[in-house]
């Protein structure tokens, strides 16, 4: 017999037996999605994969009508995020919070009265973060010159130093108007739309992150505070080694950003877990996967990074620069276990 099993022939074990892995139960948290774009189906989704909490990006171009985009646009979309979120808590087992800011992405005029009322905003208990936004290269429909983009993501910074919260960084790269014709049927706004570049596309990323990590510095927010999103090889090593920025991986279009969990899994091991956090961007207009974050969990602990980074990344990090310690949910369980004591002992002095 040339093998070790009882069986007539090999039967192709694989090469270890022993313990089957530990149960996945890692939790995870969402930084950035668009999540009022999505169904009740997908947010079952995060209910059954073990999403403890999302954050909904509340300034979204797709939904507003007319180029270019009026203050009054942009407030329709906050509110509506704002009054979704309460829904989604409600019918849903994670929390959902909100990021409220000026997005880049679209020229939008008179944005000073936006800045005016952010503050205020920022106070809300679901607001957890201003943005996204962030110095973009490509524009839906309007062109933004960079000069002006750069006094609104700075004066949004300055609102994230004077309330505490940390700031979403939206940065280019995302292919918008260079979508691989072999996938434009999978994004609704495909190659259309979009203005030229202001940046140099093989640059544009590093261009306009460093553009940003000025601006937080006139604005005097501290590195701590900012999360420069949608991280890709191409500033990973400058964020690492001359800033202590937080960094985030977008994981939930790889075929879009052609970053899945590889990358999170080298730049772990290359940096370590503690300035590295994983979101999704999930958004109705694209093929987008639902389960991205448990999948992503499953494809680290495949790729074998320790249990302990992975919770990190995707769970302990948000958890900490969101600061959600008070979560919306700990106060509605606290609330609601008094006001069913309350109708349980009335409903006893009654029957008494
Ligand atoms: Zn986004």
């Amino acid at each position: 017999m040339d093998h070790d099993e009882p069986t007539k022939r090999p039967i192709g074990l694989p090469p270890e037996s022993g313990a089957p892995p530990d149960p996945v139960d890692v939790p995870w948290i969402d930084a950035h999605q668009h999540t009022q774009s999505l169904t009740w189906n997908d947010r079952e989704k995060f209910d059954l994969s073990g999403g403890e909490a999302a954050v909904m990006i509340a300034a979204g171009y797709y939904w507003t009508p007319y180029r270019p985009v009026r203050p009054e646009h942009v407030r329709f979309l906050w509110d509506d995020a704002l009054r979704r979120a309460a829904a989604f808590t409600h019918r849903h087992f994670y929390d959902q919070y909100v990021a409220v800011g000026v997005h880049t992405w679209s020229h939008v005029e008179d944005a000073d009265e936006l800045l005016a009322a952010l503050p205020e905003y920022c106070d809300h208990d679901r607001v957890v973060a201003v943005g996204e936004t962030g110095i973009e290269s490509t524009h839906h429909t309007s062109q933004w010159p960079l000069d002006g983009q750069r006094d609104v993501v700075r004066e949004q910074m300055h609102v994230a130093r004077e309330t505490g919260l940390p700031v979403l960084v939206h940065t280019p790269g995302s292919s918008k108007g260079d979508v691989d014709p072999r996938e434009s049927h999978s994004y609704e706004e495909g190659n259309r739309n979009f203005t030229e570049p202001l940046l140099d596309a093989e640059t544009a990323k590093r261009d306009a992150v460093e553009m940003d990590v000025e601006l937080a510095d006139e604005a005097g927010l501290a590195d701590e505070q900012v999360v420069i999103d949608h991280v890709d090889g191409d500033v990973v090593p400058y964020l690492m080694e001359t800033t202590n920025c937080r960094l985030s991986f977008t994981v939930g279009a790889p075929w879009l950003r052609g970053v899945d969990a590889r990358d999170v899994a080298d730049a772990v091991e290359e940096y370590g877990p503690d300035r590295i956090l994983v979101d999704t961007d999930l958004i109705g207009a694209m093929r987008c996967d639902p389960f991205a974050m448990k999948r992503t969990i499953l494809d680290l602990l495949r790729l074998g990074v320790p249990r302990e980074d992975v919770r990190k990344v995707v769970y302990e990090n948000p958890k900490a620069v969101l600061d959600l310690r008070h979560s919306v949910r700990a106060a509605k369980a606290s609330s609601s276990a008094v006001s069913q004591w309350v109708s349980r002992s009335s409903s006893e002095t009654s029957a008494g």
